[in-house]
């Protein structure tokens, strides 16, 4: 299929063939027909999808037929026509880019973002002026509601862009709030992982008759990549699991990712005082010496490279054979990023996650975004001594996260601190029993 064939009009489509797209992808393919045709729609299609465009592509189509409509009196304030609510600031920001992006070509197309964090001032001047797009994050967006200075009585089309998140960040109230501010008779769209419980239920509250599309799971896509769990009792039990893995005679090239620059520089100091032909590779370093280090790893001269989620995007190199987990990633859309490094160019790749007890909620969170339970494995002689996490309840209505624990602090500081660097891995490189 072609964007030619989707019915969009002429500048949009330059505007997708100036970005360099060829075809719409799935999401596109399935959402935008409906989209346009002013149906509600209900759609599971992860980040790296193509699902704003998904949703920017018909709300243009929109602002470009306003084009055609008599303008408001001047000095009054008409408010947006596409309202898109989304969970923070930064995806704020990637949505907000995305319609200038898609919307070039469209005359005197004006978008604005309202997010936290930023001054009153210039958002209130942006509210008040011509609007196409407004692009907010709820708490901002009813701070303008309740001042009277945002007007939303004029939208066609409302996006919620990961509602789920939305929702577990407690946006619930707000949502039903800037919804009802909002023509009954617009167009709605909402975007999430899920659509069960409190996600079902705002569905049900805000969309009329909607069309639900699933595009199938990104790691569905990466078939060639197993995926395994092991538990670790502690730090020390993590580095010994590590220290086994690196040893396998599988591992054609591992690559270990840390939650922190400094962690990256830790285990890489640590596994090539160990005797790993390694380096480290995170955003801390300069452009140079990252260059050198990927092209060491290309040239096979490193076996092992331990690196942080921002530095490893687009590393493309068909031999890393396992990606290992150490240190979870923020969020669960990195988890997919992550693993992507293996299983390239038609080979099979192996993805190790290492997780501690702390971690069980941002497993479980992996989990539910990938819609697949990563399958635990121990090794002999390094089994866990305390018993596997359960799975947290499905939370009562109303309640956050499908899986956060009350309180879970995922990524906080190990109680106790880290344990001082021991030189020459005497410590962690046996497989044999740990000392118990
Ligand atoms: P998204 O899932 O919306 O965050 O988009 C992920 C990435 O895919 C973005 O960098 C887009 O620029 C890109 N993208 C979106 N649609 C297409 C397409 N039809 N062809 C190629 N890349 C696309």
């Amino acid at each position: 299929m072609s964007f030619d064939s989707l019915n969009l009009h002429e500048t949009l489509v330059r505007a997708v063939t100036t970005a360099g797209y060829a075809a719409p992808t799935d999401v596109q393919q399935r959402a935008i027909p409906p989209a346009l045709a002013g149906q509600d729609l209900m759609v599971s299609s992860n980040t790296g999808s193509g699902k704003t465009a998904s949703f920017v592509l018909p709300a243009l189509m929109r602002v470009l037929a306003s084009r055609a409509l008599p303008r408001p009196p001047r000095g009054t304030v008409a408010g947006p026509r596409i309202l898109v609510l989304t969970p923070t600031r930064e995806l704020a920001m990637q949505v907000a880019k995305a319609a200038m992006d898609y919307g070039r070509f469209v005359p005197h197309l004006s978008v604005c973002t309202v997010v936290g964090g930023v001054p009153y001032g210039l958002q209130l001047k942006q509210l008040r002026a011509p609007l196409d797009i407004l692009i907010a994050t709820p708490g901002r967006l009813i701070d303008h509601l309740e001042s009277g200075k945002a007007v939303l009585g004029n939208v066609e089309m409302l996006v919620l862009d990961e509602a789920d998140r939305m929702l577990d960040m407690g946006f619930i109230d707000p949502i039903h709030h800037i919804a009802k501010a909002t023509p009954k008779a617009r167009q709605t769209v909402m975007y999430s992982a899920t659509f069960g419980g409190h996600v079902g239920r705002l569905a049900e509250e805000l969309l009329r008759a909607p069309q639900r599309i699933e595009v199938s799971s990104q790691t569905e896509a990466h078939a060639d990549i197993e995926q395994r769990l092991h538990w670790a009792d502690d730090f020390q039990h993590k580095n010994a699991l590590l220290d086994h893995i690196l040893t396998e005679r599988s591992v054609d090239q591992a690559l270990v990712f840390t939650s922190t620059q400094r962690d990256a520089d830790w285990l890489a100091e640590r596994l090539g005082e160990m005797g790993h032909s390694v380096a480290a590779l995170h955003g801390g370093m300069p452009q140079g010496r990252r260059n050198r280090v990927l092209q060491g790893l290309r040239s096979k001269h490193l076996r092992v490279l331990v690196a942080t989620d921002v530095a490893a995007r687009g590393i493309d190199v068909p031999t890393i054979s396992h990606v290992i987990n150490f240190g979870l990633p923020m969020k669960e859309e990195d988890y997919v990023h992550r693993i992507g490094r293996t299983g390239r160019a038609g080979r099979s790749g192996l993805a190790v996650t290492l997780a501690e007890r702390r971690d069980s909620g941002m497993i479980h969170r992996i989990q539910r975004y990938t819609t697949q339970r990563i399958a635990t494995t121990t090794i002999a002689g390094l089994e866990p001594r305390r018993v596997e996490p359960k799975p947290a309840p499905r939370p009562a209505p109303g309640q956050g996260a499908a899986f956060a624990r009350p309180g879970a602090k995922p990524f906080g500081p190990r109680p106790g601190g880290r344990p001082a660097f021991k030189p020459a891995g005497k410590t962690f490189s046996k497989a044999g029993p740990r000392p118990r």
